[in-house]
């Protein structure tokens, strides 16, 4: 992901053909520009606004929310939104936006000054806009927000006078410099905090609050000479000019490299784009009977209902997330500005009852008075997602079909994460304590930088981040560490915010860590810790320790391993309350992926029901199991094979028989044997050492003829392209004795387990066929074996026989194949290899190219591929069930497991999915999500 950062400038210049118009809606939007038909902007205030909260797509998500919140009468100030089109129309129009929408925005404006009764650059009563980013998805710190625009020479001393407030009227000014500065000219950050710490510094002022008017002018000039030097011209005085290049700058971030990386972590498309919002200011800066804030109507870390939140007296809205100050937690505002917090609770409640959601705020509060800046649904933790889906159900605001379609099938993957063990945990010291702002327990190598997380993480260190504060630039490394760290900043700044979205634990405003970046290094408490030393800590309780903690499983874990009693396990009780609703709404099965009996009984625990894939080969790994396996391969005769096969049938037979236990009678799909023989035996070039070493030492005998003789075998069954090679049901039809055997250990299980009173579901499957006479071959010899083993035990077992749908050619013939195959098994790994042609095991060395350049928007291997995978499996689909109606359908590739996949799946029609044990509870919530929002054969 370093890399990706630094590969920017050439995605740059991708980045405006990624904008190419998608879809109807832009082109409209286009054609109507020319005729300056359809509106592309939206004005709120008075009470009015001309969108609403299903407006997302045009408004984006803050400018919808702030339709929204006007039409319901609450304090917002008055503005308005241009569209997401508009930025579209930008990117097509190279930059330019055309007359007819800058027409719209002026009228806009006007109507803006009137609800204001201000005027855009007049010097006695000039009116201040904000002009913020706002895509359909909100990215937390991502794009830019330009604050008290429409401030110059003139208009500053205007506001003064109006107000009667120098002090004020000059620390809006010198922040808009700022951030026009930054935002718009691009002039680096740190050249305004130079200045600004030097005006600090020389006037022994603490605070930025400490500066009174005479500094703050000075200030002013500092950063206009800042801005003559960096950018080679005068800061811009004209406020109309300010607001048209405050909005395309808006517009140009979203296409920065970190939006961009965000965007490809959360799978947002590029083409949406952002919506601009122009606002007239209020200020939390006019002195100490204002405030401005952030907040939640919920913990959204534990899901706790309880009023969360932050604030700051005498500032403006970015010093509380940036961590310059820290502020005070939003309970306390009761006592500084009773009457504000009172209607902030009363309205905010209001707002979750109308969102039916957890609401995420944004306030300023000016001269006691309050005002509304944004309302969304706030982000949370995988944890806290699960506690209010089931609170909000218990308290009748949402139905468990709400709850369901609310809570992202991953948030239940986070649940299922380790913690620590308590006991090692307790013994040792605290070092220090911070807000605990994501919970989860961490541990791992410190490191001071988002690029040095990323080195560690990819040499398969565990990494915990550590920084001063993050920002959005850290994205990469917060992505790939076990946890953050961080000094400053409260519970919504951006290490927070980010934690909770990833689910990754944090712990922010650690003020005791003397964290020195440059140095890569922190001391706390006299003990310094430096880059690559351990630090654990627990994101629950917020407290650091310096060293390596072992984890152990989570509560979901240790009730289903009855470690812990059920009743006394709070959020056991609402995972499984989830569950049970999302079994009332899916259609498709779930089964899991298993191997072995200790899988599949923690598989049915987690709801699986049915195997969807056992992989023989993998209990040939099993202790002391591979020397008989060899003996097997090493076979030249089949006499001598057969005698290998007779050892190993037993023992095959006792993992069938644990398997088909666990699984309660659930239908259990059994793969014969799939890879390549080579992948039991030694490496060539180990084999080779070894047997130089012997000779050298001088020994002969029995140990070093058995070394040169699977040497030779290994050289013959050397392959140069083994995926493509005598594997699957290929080695089946050489050596049908294999599959003679393992028919054998399957059906002998089966039926002593039916003797025992206990129901089976055998389905024997074979893989990897391309031709139906291949599925032919070895269904006769999977028939014969089967008779005779019920003959012998006279126990009548039911079994299938079918086949894995993996190699194109078996899709495209699945009719003649289906004649012999009661059952298809898609198995999406190899059959996306094959589709593709690219190597599952040397795609890595490309595939980032290919994300980068925008060749491929995923992993295929992750996602399903719909576009070109999925009309293979849908063709096979089609064609599986003209031959065979009934047939049966599942998918066991690794797909199984991901929600987006899941959703290609249920359209199609399979009849379930399967993956590992682990994801079936995320497979469980992703099934019923999709069978509540696609249907079958759309
Ligand atoms: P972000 O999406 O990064 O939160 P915002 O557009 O919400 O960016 O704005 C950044 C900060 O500026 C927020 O704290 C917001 O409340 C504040 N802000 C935005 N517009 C105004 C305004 N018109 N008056 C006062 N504060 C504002
Ligand atoms: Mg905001
Ligand atoms: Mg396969």
């Amino acid at each position: 992901m370093a890399k990706a950062m630094a590969r920017t400038a050439l995605r740059d210049r991708a980045a405006v053909k990624a904008m190419k118009p998608k879809g109807v809606k832009t082109k409209a939007a286009r054609g109507a520009a020319r005729r300056g038909g359809s509106r592309h902007v939206y004005f709120f205030g008075n009470g009015k606004a001309d969108g609403d909260r299903t407006m997302k797509d045009t408004l984006g998500g803050k400018g919808s929310g702030l339709a929204e919140m006007t039409n319901a009468g609450l304090p917002v100030p008055p503005g308005f939104t241009i569209s997401t089109d508009v930025c579209t129309i930008y990117y097509q129009e190279k930059a330019k936006i055309p007359a007819a929408i800058e027409a719209e925005m002026q009228e806009n404006l006007r109507k803006l000054e009137k609800a204001a009764g201000a005027t855009l650059g007049s010097d006695e009563n000039p009116l201040l806009v904000s002009v913020r980013s706002g895509a359909k998805f909100s990215m937390p710190g991502m794009m830019d927000t330009i604050l008290n625009l429409g401030l110059n020479d003139t208009a500053v001393e205007g506001l003064k006078t109006r107000t009667s407030n120098g002090r004020f009227a000059f620390d809006s000014y010198r922040r808009f410099i700022q951030m026009f500065g930054s935002v718009v000219l691009e002039i680096p950050k740190d050249a305004f905090e130079h200045e600004f710490e030097a005006v600090k510094r020389e006037r022994g002022a603490k605070l930025d609050t400490d500066l009174d008017e005479a500094a703050l002018r000075e200030v002013v000039d500092r950063y206009k000479k800042v801005v003559r030097d960096k950018s080679g011209k005068a800061f811009p005085q004209d406020p109309h000019e300010q607001l048209k290049m405050a909005r395309n700058a808006v517009f140009r971030s979203w296409m920065n490299p970190r939006a961009q990386e965000y965007r490809r972590i959360y799978d947002i498309p590029d083409h949406i784009g952002t919506a601009v919002n122009v606002q007239m200011m209020v200020f939390g800066n006019t002195g100490e009977r204002s405030a401005t804030g952030v907040g939640f109507t919920r913990n959204p870390a534990t899901g706790a209902k309880e009023f969360y939140g932050e604030f700051l007296v005498n500032a403006q809205g970015e010093d509380v997330v940036a961590g310059i100050r820290t502020p005070q937690p939003i309970t306390e505002l009761e006592k500084v500005l009773p009457k504000a917090y009172k209607e902030l609770r009363t309205i905010t409640s209001r707002l979750e009852k109308h969102y039916r959601d957890v609401q995420d705020f944004e306030f300023t509060i000016q001269d006691e008075r309050l005002f509304m800046l944004q309302t969304r649904n706030g982000k949370r933790t995988g944890y806290a997602a699960v506690v209010i889906a089931t609170d909000l159900v218990e308290e009748k605001l949402i139905t468990p079909k709400d709850a369901i379609l609310q809570i992202d099938p991953e948030a239940l993957s986070q649940l299922l994460a380790p913690g620590f063990d308590q006991k090692e945990w307790a013994a040792l010291p605290v070092a220090t304590k911070g807000l605990p702002a994501s919970p989860g327990a961490a541990s791992g190598h410190a490191v001071f930088s988002a690029d040095e997380a990323v080195k560690w993480a990819d040499r398969g260190k565990p990494v915990v981040l550590v920084r001063r504060e993050t920002v959005p630039d850290d994205i990469h490394g917060m992505f790939v560490s076990q946890g953050i760290l961080t000094a400053t900043g409260g519970m919504t700044s951006h290490a927070a915010v980010v934690g909770r979205q990833m689910g990754k634990p944090s712990i922010v405003g650690a003020g005791e860590l003397q964290i020195n970046e440059a140095q890569k290094q922190f001391s706390v408490g006299g003990k310094t810790v430096k880059e690559g030393d351990f630090v654990s800590f627990d994101g629950l309780t917020g407290e650091v320790k310096l060293a390596k903690v072992a984890s152990k499983p989570s509560e979901i874990l240790q009730v289903l391993n009855r470690q812990m009693k059920e009743k006394d396990s709070d959020i056991f009780r609402r995972f499984n309350l989830i569950l049970t609703w999302s079994d009332k709404f899916r259609r498709m099965g779930i089964r899991a992926n298993a191997d072995q009996p200790d899988q599949a009984e923690l598989a049915y625990a987690f709801g699986a029901r049915g195997i969807g894939l056992c992989r023989t080969e993998h209990m040939f790994f099993g202790e002391g199991r591979i020397p008989v396996v060899q003996q097997m391969i090493l076979a030249t005769t089949e006499k001598d094979r057969r005698a290998a096969l007779d050892k190993l049938l037993p023992l095959q037979r006792g993992d069938f028989y644990g398997v088909f236990k666990a699984m309660h009678g659930e239908p259990v799909t059994i793969r014969t044997i799939d890879p390549p023989l080579h992948e039991f035996l030694p490496k060539r070039e180990e084999l080779m050492v070894e047997i130089a070493t012997l000779e050298a030492k001088g020994k002969s005998g029995k140990e070093l003829e058995e070394k040169r003789t699977l040497l030779h075998r290994v050289e013959q069954l050397h392959e140069f392209n083994p995926m493509l090679g005598h594997r699957g049901v290929r080695l089946g039809i050489t050596y049908p004795e294999i599959t003679e055997m393992q028919t054998r250990a399957i059906m002998e299980a089966a039926c002593q387990l039916v003797k025992e009173g206990i129901k089976v579901t055998p389905e024997i499957m074979i893989p990897l066929v391309g031709h139906v006479k291949e599925l032919r071959d070895q269904k006769v010899v999977v028939d014969r074996v089967a008779e005779a083993v019920i003959k012998e035990t006279g126990v009548k077992v039911k079994y299938l026989v079918g086949t894995m749908i993996e190699v194109p050619r078996g899709a495209m013939t699945a009719d003649q194949i289906a004649d012999a195959a009661q059952f298809f098994s898609f198995g999406t790994n190899d059959l996306t290899q094959l589709t593709f042609g690219f190597s599952r095991d040397d795609v890595g060395k490309f595939l980032r190219v290919y994300t980068d350049k925008k060749i491929l928007d995923k992993d295929p291997f992750a996602t399903f591929d719909v576009d070109g995978v999925g009309p293979v499996v849908k063709t096979a689909v089609e064609l599986g069930r003209r031959t065979r109606p009934d047939i049966k359908l599942g998918v066991c590739g690794e797909h199984g497991g991901d929600p987006a996949s899941i959703h290609f799946f249920e359209k199609v029609g399979l009849d379930y999915v399967s993956c590992s044990p682990y994801r079936v509870p995320v497979a469980r919530l992703a099934a019923a999500q999709a069978a509540l929002s696609v249907r079958v054969g759309d």
